[in-house]
């Protein structure tokens, strides 16, 4: 009898992930999961007009239909909807499936902002970034990953893919010619970040999705730093965006979420997992993201333009011995970042003079900057990461990713570029 798998084209995906996903399915019901559903709610709908700036994709896309006319839309606080008789359990109205109007509205939203045909949101950026690598890589699949990774994610590879028979492989992302020795039989996906947190190295991404396209990987991209106001990776051949959407995206540090965006196919395949899983995000947090998309290209160009000043300066200051931040021409990949980005971002990391004495100094001294993990939002923040999200590594994996213990990873924020400049001047007098 002819499947919905045989009956579906699913162009363009690599056939060994492709042939992996359905034989992993124990049904038949399972696989047709696999394929996008004839009305898939998540679907991006086509911009009306492909041109479309993401400044107004920010604040018009996902917002329709509007419901009872309400121009935002209104929080469904509710755990399920009625069931109706025509429709199987996948589609049942119940918020662990993710299929609120409070989903549907945001995953319009994120899907259109970075450019893809589906979006799912999740509970945190880990569980978008674990149920994402546990659909591509289960079982025993193998991953090359970048070396300096977000210190959550390092931990999933190190400590929970051992565990779950899943294995990896770290690859210098600037050296495309070292990637091929890397690869395995069971080598399903690369993975990379657009900017590594917290030392803002920038890989080869367009060499990346190509190697993924010659060898049947997918190429898996975490692109919080970036944003897709300065980066979006789908448009340079990646398969599946993650997201923090924690950090920028929503921008107002008042809650934790995430995010997998790409291709319909394979987000479909995520999503079901994740309602296996269970990392749902609430509906109130969906309404604050949506909410926080709004102003998201805006919230950025600030951040960015800040950003640069504020590196500048810092870079000419005598107690600083290094500034990390793509667009200072010091920085080794900044011709590929102004090749590729539209902006340079709002994160930089510093090292002083005086280490980590220094650091602490100065950190205690700053007035506006707040001293607290997390980046992304409005205000600007100061943390140490080998104290905070690199603190489980081992101070050998740690100099290995060029994070020594008094670097400050700095999240500047859109207050005024002047106020920032003259308290790290006022800050670093402590140093
Ligand atoms: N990816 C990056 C680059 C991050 O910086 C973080 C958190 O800092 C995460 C993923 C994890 O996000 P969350 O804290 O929302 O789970």
């Amino acid at each position: 009898m002819a499947s919905r798998r045989d009956a579906v084209a699913l162009p363009a995906v690599p056939v060994r992930l492709r042939d992996l996903l359905h034989a992993a399915c124990r049904s038949r019901a399972q696989c047709a999961r696999l394929t996008p559903p004839p009305r898939l709610q998540n679907a991006m709908p086509r911009p009306k007009d492909p041109s479309t700036g993401i400044d107004t994709r920010a604040v018009h896309a996902g917002e329709s239909p509007r419901i009872a006319g309400s121009v935002t839309t209104p929080i469904f606080q509710t755990a399920m909807f009625e069931t109706r008789d025509d429709i199987d359990y996948h589609d049942i109205g119940y918020l662990r499936l993710n299929n609120s109007p409070n989903h549907q509205a945001v995953q319009r939203k994120l899907a259109a902002l970075e450019g893809g045909e589906a979006a799912l949101v999740a509970a945190s950026g880990m569980a978008a970034i674990s149920t994402c690598l546990l659909t591509v890589l289960a079982p025993g699949g193998h991953l090359l990953a970048q070396r300096a990774l977000y210190g959550g994610t390092h931990d999933l590879l190190a400590v929970e893919f051992p565990r779950l028979g899943l294995t990896h492989d770290y690859i210098d992302a600037a050296r495309p010619d070292t990637w091929a020795a890397a690869l395995r039989p069971d080598t399903r996906a690369i993975y990379l970040e657009t900017m590594t947190n917290p030392t803002l190295a920038i890989g080869d991404l367009a060499a990346a999705a190509a190697f993924a396209q010659a060898h049947g990987l997918l190429a898996i991209i975490d692109n919080t730093f970036a944003s897709p106001v300065n980066f979006r990776p789908l448009e340079h051949g990646f398969d599946l965006v993650l997201h923090s959407c924690t950090k920028y995206l929503n921008g107002h540090s008042d809650l934790v979420a995430g995010a997998v965006i790409g291709r319909a196919d394979l987000v479909e395949s995520v999503r079901t997992r994740l309602n296996i899983l269970g990392g749902t995000l609430d509906p109130h947090a969906c309404f604050l993201l949506q909410r926080g998309m709004k102003t998201l290209a805006v919230r950025v160009r600030q951040q960015n333009a800040n950003a640069l000043a504020v590196a500048q300066f810092l870079e000419a200051h005598p107690k600083v011995r290094a500034v990390h931040y793509p667009g200072l021409p010091s920085h080794p990949a900044h011709t590929r970042a102004s090749a590729l980005f539209d902006g340079f971002g709002g994160m930089l990391a510093v090292s002083l003079h005086g280490g980590i004495g220094a650091a602490e100094r100065c950190i205690a001294a700053l007035q506006l900057v707040v001293h607290t993990v997390s980046l992304g939002g409005v205000e600007s923040l100061v943390t140490m990461p080998a104290r905070s999200s690199h603190s489980t590594l081992s101070d050998a994996e740690r100099s290995e990713r060029g994070i020594d213990t008094g670097l400050m990873r700095i999240s500047i924020g859109i207050e005024a570029a002047d106020d920032l400049v003259a308290d790290f001047a006022q800050a670093l007098a402590h140093a």
